[in-house]
């Protein structure tokens, strides 16, 4: 057999990527290009294009899931197709849902007789927005109820002023007041005196936050029951409460199941959580469940089709794929109650380790010492010989990689900055250690440094706090 001369049209995806002509094209940016590019030349300009920015695992800012198992990684993957919304084409993922409400409704105690009903959202922030509209629609068929002129006043809604911003756009998008109550400096969380000090005929209703986005503080919610009860029982015009256990919904029934927080208090009609926080799947999914189906005005409820018949549901948006859905239910199937329990028992022990080494470095008061959340806040002690800021001590821990948020206070504190750690499953307590030997280092270099002062000492957000 003799060969002749062949013309190999696959020739370009033998080159080396970084020896191809390809490689060498303009990155397209703001306009589409003219031709395609090969696939792992994109691939590659685009990983490429990402490298400079910072490493998940070391940001000490977010609550967000910043790992998972390779395992679980894959099947959403392969999972990535289907389209929550579509519940005729994927009844198993629709179960999937189903059984993952009934997991988180039975972790949060609800009662057997009652009806709990709930749904997955992208996050929190959505599962706020119908927690919120529900009481909304609620209030306004009691106030109209019980002759209230609903079109003298805004309906207003009762939080600390340690709330997340979802409840602020909330309030923007359905023209609501938003009713702030001062955090006390004692407890860095809601003064539930005041709380009830501000309810009239207008309230929608109260948020009680398990988990304080600024401090990892719980707001007294068993107590906030006690009293809204005591209020219900003295007038027609009800109120009830909301939780927004956004950090603490799949974090405080494994680490402190002893804690009333959820629906074994009566006036806790409804609660969100955030499953990419501490229910361990990389973002978005949240969770909404109510009580029982009396608190979800049934004008909020839409039909989908589902198996020839139809199928109630609640969200604000429609088509999105249901990988992080099938990863949450990944995660209940794989751990069960003790794995959770002790992956949070772990990150909780190493919040208590960091919160140990901050305080005796002398450097640092802390604030919230990893007792409730696993998250460490802490500011710095008065030392007039000291020259440097946190400000200076984030931007020195960046050197390392390490991403450390500096802020004040909300409102009535905020003239106090501090900075917060939030340890997360894949903070272990090896890289605990190492961040603790840099973060002594860093304050060595800074009580040696000569530094350059702004004129004056700015409060200000540096970093991701939400
Ligand atoms: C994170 C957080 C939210 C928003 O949650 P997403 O899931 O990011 O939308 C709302 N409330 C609290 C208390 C939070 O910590």
């Amino acid at each position: 057999m003799l060969y002749g001369k062949k013309n190999r049209r696959e020739a370009a995806y033998l080159e080396p990527i970084f020896g191809s002509k390809n490689e060498d094209e303009v990155l397209p940016s703001y306009h589409l290009g003219e031709n395609s590019i090969e696939p792992r030349i994109a691939y590659q300009m685009i990983k490429d294009d990402l490298i400079d920015e910072g490493n998940s695992r070391e940001n000490l800012a977010t609550f967000c899931q910043t790992f998972m198992e390779p395992e679980a990684v894959q099947l959403m993957s392969e999972t990535l197709d289907k389209n929550v919304i579509d519940k005729s084409e994927y009844p198993r993922t629709a179960e999937m849902e189903n059984r993952c409400v009934n997991i988180i409704a039975d972790l949060w105690h609800a009662s057997e007789s009652e009806k709990f009903i709930g749904t997955s959202t992208i996050g929190s922030s959505e599962a706020c927005m119908l927690g919120g509209m529900a009481m909304k629609f609620a209030w306004r068929k009691q106030a109209e109820k019980l002759g209230v002129d609903i079109h003298k006043k805004k309906p207003n809604l009762i939080i600390s002023s340690g709330y997340q911003v979802c409840w602020e756009k909330f309030c923007v998008y359905w023209d609501i007041e938003l009713r702030e109550i001062p955090m006390d400096a004692e407890n860095m969380s809601l003064d539930v005196d005041q709380a009830m000090a501000a309810v009239d005929e207008y309230t929608i209703g109260i948020v009680g936050i398990l988990g304080i986005t600024y401090t990892g503080q719980y707001d007294d919610i068993k107590k906030l029951n006690d009293l809204v009860e005591k209020h219900n029982q003295e007038t027609e015009h009800k109120v009830y409460i909301h939780v927004d256990a956004a950090s603490g919904g799949l974090y405080t029934p494994f680490v402190e199941p002893e804690l009333e927080w959820d629906f074994q208090l009566k006036n806790v009609v409804s609660i969100n959580t955030s499953g990419h926080k501490y229910g361990l799947v990389y973002p978005g999914v949240g969770w909404v469940v109510w009580r029982d189906e009396q608190f979800l005005p049934k004008e909020l409820v839409f039909k989908v089709s589902y198996l020839g018949g139809e199928l109630p549901t609640m969200a604000i948006n429609f088509s999105h794929s249901a990988a992080q859905l099938i990863g949450q239910y990944y995660n209940f199937v794989r751990f069960g109650f003790e794995g959770y329990q002790s992956i949070h028992q772990r990150t909780h022990d190493v919040a208590l380790y960091l919160a140990k080494e901050l305080k005796e470095s002398r450097c640092f008061e802390l604030i919230n010492g990893g007792d409730q959340l696993p998250l460490v806040c802490y500011k710095l002690t008065a030392d007039e010989k000291r020259a440097w800021t946190l400000y200076d001590l984030s931007d020195r821990l960046l050197m390392k990689g390490w991403q450390v948020p500096s802020y004040p206070l909300p409102k009535n504190l905020d003239k106090q900055v501090i900075q917060r750690i939030v340890v997360r499953s894949d903070f272990g307590m090896n890289m605990a250690h190492d961040f603790i030997e840099d973060l002594r280092a860093a304050i060595t270099e800074l009580d040696n440094s000569h530094l350059v002062f702004h004129e004056e000492t700015e409060i200000k957000n540096y970093g991701f706090t939400h």
